[in-house]
């Protein structure tokens, strides 16, 4: 049989422990990957020390383990990748597609802290280096859920940063570099990276890499409205309760509860999982709750 072309990855930064909303990306993009008979790969985005938190990286490959959610290659590590991102920052630099900027938030205040050309009125020592982003800087693309869409990136984002002033790398050139170093075709991940998507398309232009697929499922928030989130908190995934929990994923990714039921194992859930899963009813919203309120009701979870 063919290898499959598919290659999805799940990319956790290490700013605390999985809750539900990590494990709506991460078992979604599994279960995608797997449907295609592609591959899948865990990715650590440990970039950026001053939000990181001691223990979270090794906590979290941990918990993909007991989840029973197994890379198909090594896990990367961002922190061994330093000099992929300085061949291509250089690579950007040299082509006049990237330059050092100067400018504080001070200076960008009056813009909406949009960069769209240099007014710092003094050197910095250490300065930024943002990619230009020129005047045709309208991207669109299908996003495999949530539809075609648009971002003007000069006009709603500017010339963005790929190495901070203090030095770190940005997100936004080590995704790039890394998706394309890994042979990523198909990127599945939560909704509050949409409005990422074009800038990572034009830095994927920029350096001549290809652009992967990309599936933006629904962003889990809590019953107040607000984003799950790692680093304030929400509630973390339990080992001990690592059925429950793929259930309850399973449902909020918009497939029949009933499916599972059968189940009593982790293996025999993820079996039933593939065996069942259906792409067309994964729900095409930006956000969804993470109890909704008849589960809360019957107790199902
Ligand atoms: N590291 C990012 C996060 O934890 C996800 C990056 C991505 O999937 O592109 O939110």
């Amino acid at each position: 049989m063919p290898a499959s072309p598919y290659r999805g990855r799940f990319a956790p930064s290490p700013t605390g422990l999985l809750h539900a909303g990590s494990l709506l990306a991460a078992f979604g993009s599994w279960l995608l990957a797997r449907h295609a008979q592609g591959q899948w790969l865990v990715r650590v985005e440990d970039l950026d020390p001053p939000r990181e938190v001691a223990g979270a990286a090794r906590a979290q490959l941990e918990m993909l383990g007991n989840l029973g959610l197994h890379g198909d290659a090594p896990v990367l590590w961002q922190h061994n990748r330093h000099d992929a991102y300085e061949a291509a920052l250089k690579q950007l630099l040299d082509a006049g597609l990237a330059f050092e900027c100067h400018c504080s938030r001070s200076d960008l205040a009056a813009t909406g802290g949009i960069h769209q050309r240099c007014v710092a009125r003094v050197r910095r020592a250490d300065p930024a280096v943002r990619l230009r982003v020129g005047g045709d800087s309208i991207v669109t693309f299908q996003d495999g859920l949530q539809g075609a869409q648009r971002q003007d990136v000069q006009a709603e984002v500017g010339d963005f940063v790929l190495r901070r002033a203090d030095g770190c790398w940005a997100y936004q050139l080590a995704v790039v570099v890394d998706d394309a170093y890994q042979g990523i075709t198909d990127v599945v991940r939560g909704a509050d990276l949409l409005d990422s998507t074009p800038r990572q398309i034009l830095l994927q232009r920029a350096l001549g890499l290809p652009t992967p697929r990309y599936l933006h499922l629904p962003l889990l928030l809590d019953a107040q409205g607000h984003k799950l989130s790692k680093s304030d908190a929400a509630t973390p995934l339990d080992a001990d309760h690592a059925l429950p929990q793929l259930r309850a994923t399973w449902a909020l990714l918009g497939q029949a509860p009933a499916a599972l039921d059968a189940a009593d194992s982790l293996s025999r859930t993820l079996q039933l999982a593939l065996q069942h899963f259906d792409p067309a009813a994964l729900p095409a919203q930006r956000q969804i709750y993470a109890a909704p309120h008849n589960r809360v009701a019957t107790g199902a979870d």
